[in-house]
């Protein structure tokens, strides 16, 4: 845990048990709150640390979910039986997904097999009178006039919020900027399927940028040094540099994840494998290029895409089930 700007405390999630790959943030106010919980896997070392920042069982009041993906909002159901009189936040097009779990459990246990278990457990239920739906501008009080404005910022996943804090002008932007580990080198994007859309994820850039963030703090992981728009800037660059990459690979009949593999996997990756490894499992070449992919085959005929169902990140180490679906994904392509 440690202070990462005014009211603003950074907790290490500790993912897999991972330092530095997985962050939740509280916001401090009369009413604090809570940015992403982490996993459920994570919710006992989220736990421990809240109460070593004095908040009691009564004093949440607030968790304020970016996306309903299992890294980021696993924990929420744990989270909101602990603190019992947290609101819960979240975008129109997850909360049903809070308070009904099932679909989304049973979608990330086909992605995931045994990792769902041994890495990010589940999500258990919320009931529905404690979640309350954000739309873009809306806001969460916390008292002495600071808010959290939520900020509509789809593209990695359609039901994707980041939230804008007043006092601090921290950007909590999830996964909507995409992957910078503090020790795991150039900014990566984060383009897992289904949702994945390129012009909404650089749409959701530009908003960002437009509300003149003081600092961006990504959920893998923390606060970027820089300025956010030299942040923002290499975002874009990166989101159009990969889709480029994959399209090209994908047009040519390449195998997309290696394609990226080879053009941008980067000295600092490669240099240690625990490094490459929490890399590949957070956001990994195989989810980007199913993302990239599913993008390149639906984009045209069926902008909408097919499921409802918010997915997962396809798992970077499981390269045998990723390298099966991607085989099914290639023969299905038409040629
Ligand atoms: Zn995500």
């Amino acid at each position: 845990m440690r202070l990462v700007a005014d009211g603003v405390t950074e907790i290490d999630t500790m993912l897999g048990g991972w330092e530095h790959a997985t962050a939740g943030f509280l916001v401090d106010g009369p009413a604090p709150v809570l940015v992403e919980t982490g996993s459920q896997s994570s919710v006992p070392v989220l736990l421990d640390a809240l109460g070593s920042l004095g908040i009691g069982p009564e004093d949440l009041a607030g968790v304020a979910v970016t996306h309903v993906h299992l890294d980021h909002a696993g924990g929420v159901g744990d989270v909101a039986r602990a603190f019992p009189r947290a609101t819960v936040y979240v975008h129109a097009l997850g909360a049903r997904h809070l308070v009904d779990p099932s679909r989304l459990v049973a979608s990330a246990a086909r992605v995931y097999g045994d990792l769902l278990d041994d890495l990010y457990g589940r999500l258990e239920p919320t009931d529905a009178a404690r979640v309350r739906v954000l739309g873009d501008g809306e806001t969460v009080e916390l008292g002495g006039g600071r808010v959290l404005t939520a900020i509509d910022s789809p593209g990695h996943a359609k039901h994707h919020l980041g939230y804008h804090d007043s006092t601090s002008g921290v950007l909590f932007a999830g996964d909507a900027a995409g992957v910078r580990l503090p020790d795991g080198g150039p900014l990566r994007p984060a383009a897992p399927p289904p949702d994945f859309d390129l012009d909404l994820a650089l749409g959701s850039l530009s908003r960002f940028a437009a509300r003149r963030p003081a600092a961006i703090a990504l959920a893998h992981y923390g606060i970027v040094p820089g300025t956010p728009e030299e942040l923002l800037a290499e975002a874009d660059a990166a989101l159009r540099a990969w889709a480029g990459e994959a399209a090209a690979a994908y047009r040519e009949g390449r195998d997309i994840a290696a394609a990226l593999a080879e053009r941008f996997a980067s000295d600092a990756d490669a240099a240690d494998p625990a490094v490459r490894a929490k890399l590949e499992t957070l956001n990994g070449f195989h989810s980007n290029a199913a993302g990239f992919r599913r993008w390149l085959e639906t984009r045209q005929d069926a902008p909408e895409g097919p499921s409802s169902v918010p997915s997962h990140h396809e798992h970077g180490t499981d390269h045998e089930r990723s390298d099966r679906v991607a085989a099914q994904q290639e023969q299905a392509r038409p040629r």
